[in-house]
């Protein structure tokens, strides 16, 4: 594997990257060209260290066979001077292959068709705006064929520092031909080449007795009376992969032609986390799979929708820290709001958001954008810089902020967070619960929100409880299994779902001395939503020590009665265990199991009959919560640090404090969420020598006060040999 990010780091451990995103852009007029060098000698007054910008295909190729590369050139010769980097977006855009637009002559010379949404849409490009589906196979091998092009062109030059293979990845359905064609490529390398076993698993709903692939058919709906779930499942397995795959091959086209080998990351929207991301088709898992490093899309304010609740911020950056197969799991930040639009970020927002995406593991923090557009849309909108190019307040505190990352530069690169406590969050259970509750994987995000709190909450409550009391929390899903054992605690909040694989990775784990809590439903059906007559299925009951084979709902539930004579509600379903060895932990009020614990092996899985995770969102039970507390601490799932916040300990504060380790040193640091100051004490075990990183004062231990939305952070490098 080629360690691209490492690597890079190495070759310039002082540098932190800093900087915004400049001209040319992939859409609207750029503003003017003969402007640049004096840009560029602004950006080193205000420690600017990296830029980037867009290679759009049908920019740089407007008559084919005639390219234009003389910005490229220059920007290049410009931060070759300057000593400022370069990101290149040399892939797509949104849902398109290359850039926002392909080339128009793709479809006047070629013909090339756009997606077709529908089964039955006419698909036509019937205006100035054209589109193409990515599967189209000559679109593929002349787009392919361009990117080989741009990373031979600047293979050896040492401006570039990285290359984006697409810019805020999403993709909808396309039932077309080509996309079709594929689809039934992947149906038999999936299915083995065995169409009674496809006809087996999709036909349960209706019968299917296909007899040849030509005849299989990419499903329309799913639903109570809308079509298949396990064919809609794989239409949208399929689509993730498409997606994952086209990334891929973007970041192999790199890998084979850049002599300097330098890192291929991409901006993945950080607010579609929550489940989102599997409606846009992005899947986490695939997408960090075909990246060095993973890049967000960081937006808390700009637009409408954006969320500036910290809960939501943590678990997102959280979420995609867990998929970046760097070893560090070091992530960058490639867009995030710099200037006005709908709303517009203030200075401690911004620099809030910018001490916890370090925090949360970021090396890297481009804005959105250096200078505005020049025509059409967003002219005016999200510019760090004037209109004209001149400095703004906005530009200054920024580039005070990257001068004091500058000065830590070696230190703030190495360290990383560690790893403590995980959340079990499988990308193909996220298709299966929204496919079950969800009433709509459609497209129209906001007619599905009401459904999407149903299928997130036990996801978020889970975190929300490592989160509230500083517990490190990462995720874990299909392409890290084998890492659970790096975690004393993981949580499966709302796996109605089991597959064999994941069945025995948490043997595993639990065998070996890990923790798992289970909140209910839990693993009574499996990944082809078959019910096996009782649960948890595929081995799990012995694990577990417990099955059961019936819930009900919350109208005929009695209280659960906890040892300590503490009572909670049970949240919406309820069972009863039947104990193969458990130990029961609380019982219903009718003398029943409720919620049991089992030691097996080395370690301890506790399932609880109801949905706790859940509860811990929206109706936090107090018994429940401390029984919670009790397993996590026993677990050695502790907080980062002890902190007293108004000289109070209780959880829930939103102050959060992170701790990074690396080689060189040692790294805290505290977040104040709260638009009010707060007095902070904050007890170390490691304390000594602590210095804060701003003004490089030590760390005296005492209390102090954080102002509104502050952040702050402490020190120590270790001595260099
Ligand atoms: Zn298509």
């Amino acid at each position: 594997m080629i360690d691209a990010l490492s690597d890079f780091q190495s070759e310039h451990p002082e540098r932190f990257l800093f900087g915004a995103s400049v001209a040319p852009f992939a859409k609207s007029l750029d503003y003017p060209e003969e402007e640049w060098e004096s840009d560029f000698q602004k950006m080193k007054e205000l420690n600017i260290t990296a830029v980037r910008c867009y290679v759009a295909w049908d920019r740089v190729e407007q008559k084919e066979g005639e390219l234009d590369f003389h910005a490229y050139d220059h920007l290049c010769e410009l931060g070759l001077k300057y000593g400022i980097g370069i990101i290149l977006n040399l892939g797509g855009v949104f849902s398109c292959l290359t850039g926002v637009y392909p080339p128009q002559w793709l479809v006047r010379k070629y013909g090339c068709k756009p997606p077709k949404p529908t089964p039955t849409a006419v698909a036509e490009n019937a205006s100035p705006r054209i589109s193409i589906c990515l599967d189209n196979p000559l679109y593929r091998r002349k787009a392919f064929a361009f990117m080989e092009t741009v990373v031979k062109r600047y293979a050896e030059n040492r401006a570039v520092i990285g290359w984006m293979s697409w810019n805020e990845p999403a993709l909808p359905f396309c039932y077309c031909k080509d996309t079709q064609k594929r689809f039934r490529k992947w149906l038999q390398d999936k299915y083995n080449g065995n169409l009674a076993e496809l006809n087996r698993v999709w036909g349960t709903e209706f019968p299917i007795n296909y007899e040849s692939w030509e005849e299989v058919q990419a499903p329309a709906g799913f639903g109570f009376t809308g079509g298949g779930l396990n064919a809609w499942r794989d239409w949208h397995l399929f689509t993730h992969w498409r997606l994952a795959d086209a990334m891929g091959t973007i970041r192999d086209i790199v890998h084979k032609f850049d002599a300097l080998q330098r890192p291929v990351t991409s901006n993945l929207v950080y607010s579609l986390a929550y489940y989102r991301h599997t409606m846009a088709n992005l899947n986490l898992d695939m997408a960090g799979g075909a990246l060095d490093v993973v890049g967000l899309s960081f937006y808390t304010r700009a637009h409408t929708g954006d969320t500036f609740d910290p809960l939501h911020k943590a678990y997102c950056l959280s979420r995609y820290r867990s998929v970046s197969r760097e070893p560090s799991r070091r992530m960058w930040i490639l867009e995030t709001e710099a200037g006005p639009n709908v709303r517009q970020i203030t200075e401690p927002q911004r620099k809030l958001n910018h001490w916890m995406a370090l925090a949360h593991n970021v090396k890297c923090f481009l804005l959105w954008i250096y200078r505005c557009r020049y025509s059409d849309n967003q002219v005016g909108n999200f510019n760090m810089m004037a209109w004209d190019g001149s400095i703004t307040n906005r530009a200054r505190y920024n580039g005070e902020f990257s001068k004091m990352l500058q000065s830590h530069g070696r230190l703030m690169n190495n360290v990383s967070v560690g790893r403590t406590a995980a959340v079990f969050a499988p990308e193909l259970q996220s298709i299966l619960t929204l496919a079950t509750h969800g009433g709509g994987l459609v497209p129209n995000l906001e007619s599905a929100a009401k459904e999407l709190e149903v299928c997130t909450r036990s996801l978020k409550g889970a975190y929300k409880f490592l989160w509230d009391r500083n517990i490190p929390a990462d995720f874990i899903s299909e392409w890290n299994l084998r890492d659970m054992n790096q975690y004393k605690l993981i949580l499966l909040p709302m796996m109605e779902n089991m597959t064999p694989e994941w069945a025995e990775a948490i043997r595993q784990y639990v065998e070996q001395g890990g923790t798992v809590i289970a909140e209910s439903p839990f693993a009574f059906k499996d990944d082809d939503n078959f019910l096996h007559g009782r649960a948890p299925i595929f081995g799990l009951e012995e694990v577990f020590g417990a099955w059961t084979n019936d819930r009900e709902g919350r109208e005929s539930a009695p209280k659960m009665v906890f040892d300590n004579g503490g009572t909670a509600d049970v949240f919406f379903y309820w069972h009863e265990w039947h104990l193969t060895g458990a130990q029961v932990l609380a019982k219903y009020e009718t003398g029943t199991p409720a919620i049991v614990a089992n030691r097996y092996g080395k370690g301890l899985a506790i399932m609880a009959g109801t949905e706790i995770f859940r509860q811990y969102f929206s109706e936090p039970q107090e018994a429940t919560t401390a029984l919670l507390e009790r397993v996590a601490t026993e677990a050695g799932a502790t907080p980062t640090a002890r902190v007293l916040v108004n000289g109070d300990d209780s959880p829930g504060s939103l102050v959060e404090v992170a701790k990074l380790d690396g080689t060189e040193g040692t790294v805290y640091i505290i977040l104040n969420h709260n638009e009010e100051e707060r007095l902070m004490e904050i007890f170390l075990k490691d304390a000594d020598g602590l210095k804060d990183l701003e003004t490089g004062q030590p760390f005296d231990g005492k209390a102090f006060v954080m102002p509104p939305l502050g952040g702050r952070a402490l020190y120590r490098e270790n001595v260099r040999k």
